[in-house]
This record gives C-alpha cells, structure tokens and sequence, in this order.
C-alpha cells in the first residue's frame, strides 16, 4: 500500500514537522525515563539519545478513534496529535519511540526484526510477543505500579491495565522468572541474548508461547462477540500454564543445594501473585493452585534430602578429623 493511502486509511493528516528543539527536547525525556527505569542501558544513553534526535517527528491531524502518537513503519516518521502536549510523557510516546528504536532493515530496505519480533518471506513471528514486552518497558518507565484489573472473566495483576493488560501480564510472569534486562536489550537493541534464554529455558514450548501472543493480538484486533473473548481466555490460561510447568519442572532438575531450592520456592510464591484467576459463577479460581501444591511437595522432598546429604558429610568430616587425630597420634609414638 503506498504510503498517502496507508496514512489516509488510518486517519492521520500529516502537518509540520518539530523543531531541533522541539525534537531534542521530546527524545531527551524519553530517554531519561528509559535510562532510571532501566539501569542496564545506562552505557548505551547518548547512542539512544542520538537516535531519538534523528528521528522523523511530524504533527499531524489524527482522527479520534486513534492513539494519539503513532509510529509508521512505511515512512519510519513518529506522527504526534496537534494537541499533545509533549512536555507530559505518556507510556504511548515511548511506546512509538520504542518502535522506532526497534526498526531494523534489511539492505533492500525490508523489515528484518523489531525488537522480538522477526519478520521472514512467509511469516511475522513474535508480533504479539514484542508488543507485550515493549509495552512493560512503557510503562515501567513511567513508573506505574501494578494494580488489578477486570478483563473479560479474567482478574489480574498488571503495570499496563488499559493497553494489552493481559499480554503484558503474560511478559510480567516471564520477567519473573527470566529478569528483565535481557529483555530490555532485546526490545530496545534488537540484542539476542533473550532470545537464547528464552528458547533454552522453555525449549520445546517456547514456540507454543510465542505463538498463543501472536494468537492473543490477532483475536484482540478482531474481537466483535463473546466467543472471541472466551478463547482470548483460554489461551491466556494455557500460557500462563505452559510458562509455569515448563519453567518450574525445568530448574526442579537443576538444582542441587538447599540455596537452590529456597530460591525457587521463593520464585514460585512470587510467580503466584502475578498469575491470574478466572471468575466462574462468582468464584475465582486460579488454576495455577494444583501445580503449585505439587511443586512445593517436590521442593519439600528435595529439601529434606538435600539436608540429610548435608548431615552425612558434615557426619563425614567429623570422622575424618577424629581419624586425622588418630593417625597424628601413632605417628608420634614412632617419633625420635
Ligand atoms: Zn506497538
């Protein structure tokens, strides 16, 4: 689609571009926001910085029923609503410039990755995903806290209650276990090393979790009837449950001290209050509570072995020294 169309079907009316100052001032408030919230990119603020000045920024006309700041790929220009006030930096200015960070092309110019997303000749992969993660950064950034929200038949506990709060709860749980700076990296530097974690942590379903995001985003973008919010549910429930099985089922075999097993047990009840509950008949159930039951036996068992292993070679030490003694002794019998 040329780019006149594009924007004329989304209702945005391109008017005059900011100023250097204006410009300067709008990508020095986003960055500093993005540096205090996340201290990984510290090191990388000026290039960020810098990155953001360049940016194509225009004014323009948009109509109502849109967010008021939009990033287009076709023309990679961030378009800001002619009443914004840019002095007041909203979770959806970063979200756009976020975007525009992420952009990354290949020599003819085409899409190769946004941040987590990657873009090939038959598939977009990871949209859903990228949206989420780029969102928690936003707002994160802005400070917001995690509050509760109604959605659907779902309670949950999110940071973005009103933009795509139950895939960003989704990217929450994940931060959870994986922590956030190699997602950040990813996200904003387009950097792979979240990518590795997240393959090698959840192997086999890190594809199945990938792709119920990519399914969350399409279902939302269509959503007219109730069936459509009842299977943006279900998959919102099998993910939170992959993510779990997968990720605690995983690191109950690598464990191996009793650290290893408070630290986990520690990140369970943690996972658990992210985790969302469905409300049936007015009782909520959270569907997590079975796995946790059974995980927390497993973690008691591995505990109470893990402490008699301990007894035994602490046991065993003891004998040693005694046996050390001994042998000091008989040897100062034979001594000239
Ligand atoms: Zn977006």
């Amino acid at each position: 689609m040329k780019i006149e169309k594009k924007l004329k079907k989304l209702g945005i009316e391109e008017k005059q571009e900011l100023t250097k100052e204006e410009k300067e001032s709008v990508a020095q408030k986003v960055t500093d926001l993005l540096v205090e919230s996340f201290k990984i990119l510290e090191q990388d603020k000026n290039e960020i910085q810098n990155k953001l000045n360049q940016a194509p920024m225009f004014y323009a006309k948009i109509q109502k029923n849109i967010s008021n700041v939009n990033y287009i790929y076709e023309n990679s220009k961030i378009y800001f609503s002619e009443d914004i006030n840019l002095n007041q930096i909203t979770d959806t200015i970063i979200h756009e410039f976020i975007h525009y960070l992420q952009d990354l092309r290949k020599r003819n110019g085409k899409l190769k990755r946004i941040g987590l997303c990657n873009f090939n000749e038959l598939s977009i992969k990871g949209l859903g995903m990228n949206e989420a993660a780029v969102q928690y950064i936003s707002s994160k950034a802005i400070k917001r806290q995690q509050s509760l929200v109604k959605k659907y038949n779902l309670v949950l506990k999110t940071i973005s209650p009103s933009y795509y709060p139950i895939m960003t709860n989704l990217i929450e749980q994940i931060v959870a276990l994986l922590g956030e700076n190699e997602l950040v990296k990813a996200v904003i530097k387009n950097e792979q090393d979240f990518s590795n974690l997240f393959f090698n942590t959840f192997e086999g379903n890190a594809q199945s979790i990938i792709n119920n995001f990519d399914n969350i985003i399409q279902l939302n973008n269509e959503i007219k009837n109730d069936k459509k919010q009842e299977e943006i549910v279900s998959l919102y429930i099998e993910t939170q449950d992959i993510i779990m099985k997968t990720y605690f089922e995983k690191m109950l075999k690598l464990i191996d001290t009793v650290e290893d097993v408070d630290n986990l047990s520690k990140k369970l009840n943690k996972f658990m209050q992210i985790t969302g509950k469905v409300e049936i008949n007015g009782y909520m159930h959270n569907n997590c509570e079975i796995f946790k039951s059974y995980m927390t036996n497993k973690l008691d068992k591995k505990m109470i072995s893990l402490y008699k292993e301990k007894s035994k070679t602490a046991l065993a030490i003891v004998y040693t020294g005694r046996l050390n003694k001994i042998i000091q002794k008989i040897k100062s019998y034979f001594r000239v």
